[in-house]
């Protein structure tokens, strides 16, 4: 066997990542926090706060309501900044609501404009399959749950009966237990090749993978920027339409920020020619100027670079887990192959839940998700080498010192 990794290859590695300048524009509150949950909650920006107060202080408090004038087009210009990181172009996409909400716009369009059953399958996110359900029940329609393996995801093989005569097919582009990352064009042309409209989840994707929404035909997508965009706790969603359908959908939460002359106030709706159509109502604009900050370092650093360095994270965290952790009852759920996972490793232990308590003590923050998986998220702009070793080195202490509780999973606690 080859040498084991040593604390010092992490820091060596650390000093030459290209990315590592990117920590800095951050804060740090806490130097020797190891910060594994990226993927759901990202750390602040500093240029976030700084757009948050900018939009406070001088847009709100000082320029009142006048401060429409540029308020009115940032959720558009926002989707803009955003369109190249998804592979989509400028028009394309729009930052509005939660992800739920736009999953249920864009699902409901899609539905409205074709017959056929709602397929998605049992590895996406379960906010994904209430809503995707009630699509189905709201339009009378078949809901397919299709049982994949959790541990991995949905493939052409697994789904490759269910399409047929479907409306609607939607999943996530990585899967939020496993970190199994499906096949974006192949599973976009099989949903074509039943006749179906394709909808996307970018939600764990979106910033760390290249997403290639153009070349892979995909008709809908949808996805958070709180999680690797770093935009912030409930930091407003985006959704994205192909241009070509967007004059052929009609999303049904129809309000006056989707009109087409929405100062006009007439009584009748006319949904706007473009992707302004998909939103509703008045975002949210100081958690718009975080989340455009976040996106725009994301540009910035660009997502070839983050995708990078985040195989890296995950290839190192996978080596050491043979290394340190592979007598202790781990197993890895997570694809082997590179680029057949997102940028999370998840680890199922059966004392999972008492694991990742004991490492919260120890200052490493990972994440839980019952019954048994512990999520180690890595997130390139942030995530340093020397985290990655860190956080393998104390879950193997944890479980060698038997420092731990036997505890149930408390799922009311978020982890
Ligand atoms: C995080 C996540 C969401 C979040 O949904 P919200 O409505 O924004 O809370 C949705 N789908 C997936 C796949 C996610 O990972």
């Amino acid at each position: 066997m080859a040498n084991p990794l040593r604390r010092s290859d992490a820091e060596a590695l650390d000093a030459t990542d290209p990315l590592a300048a990117y920590r800095e524009r951050f804060v740090i509150t806490d130097p020797d926090l190891v910060y594994m949950d990226g993927n759901s909650l990202g750390m602040a920006p500093q240029a976030a706060l700084d757009a948050v107060t900018r939009a406070a202080a001088t847009d709100w408090a000082a320029g009142l309501v006048r401060s429409w004038h540029h308020w009115l087009d940032l959720a558009v210009s926002t989707g803009d900044v955003l369109a190249p990181l998804i592979g989509a172009s400028p028009g394309e996409v729009v930052l509005t609501d939660q992800t739920s909400i736009n999953l249920y716009k864009l699902a409901s369009a899609a539905v409205a404009a074709r017959d056929g059953a709602v397929v998605t399958d049992t590895s996406n996110f379960p906010s994904d399959i209430y809503v995707l359900r009630s699509v189905a029940s709201h339009h009378g329609r078949e809901f397919r749950l299709v049982d994949t393996d959790h541990d991995t995801g949905p493939t052409p093989e697994n789904m490759g009966l269910h399409v047929t005569g479907a409306a609607l097919v939607s999943l996530s582009h990585v899967a939020f237990k496993s970190g199994f990352r499906a096949d974006l064009t192949a599973l976009t042309e099989l949903a074509h090749g039943g006749g179906a409209l394709m909808l996307w989840d970018l939600s764990h994707s979106a910033g760390v993978l290249p997403v290639r929404l153009d070349t892979s035909g995909a008709d809908l997508a949808v996805g958070c920027t709180y999680k690797y965009l770093n935009g912030g706790p409930g930091s407003p969603a985006f959704l994205y339409v192909r241009r070509d359908l967007q004059q052929h959908l009609e999303q049904p939460i129809q309000g006056w920020f989707g009109h087409a002359d929405q100062f006009a106030f007439e009584a009748d709706y006319r949904p706007a020619p473009d992707i302004r159509r998909f939103a509703t109502g008045t975002p949210a604009i100081l958690s718009l100027a975080a989340a455009r900050a976040g996106i725009e370092l994301t540009a910035e650093a660009t997502v070839d670079a983050i995708h990078d360095k985040a195989r890296r994270l995950t290839t190192m965290f996978i080596t050491l887990c043979g290394e340190q952790l592979g007598d202790l009852g781990f197993d890895i759920v997570t694809p082997r192959g590179p680029f057949a996972r997102g940028a999370h490793v998840t680890l199922r232990h059966a004392a999972g839940y008492g694991i990742a308590r004991a490492l919260i003590d120890r200052n490493v923050v990972p994440d839980f998700r019952a019954p048994d998986l512990i999520r180690f998220g890595m997130s390139p702009l942030t995530t340093r080498y020397a985290d990655v070793w860190e956080a393998a080195a104390r879950c193997a202490a944890v479980v060698e010192s038997g420092g731990f509780a036997p505890e149930e999973p408390d799922t009311s606690r978020v982890t």
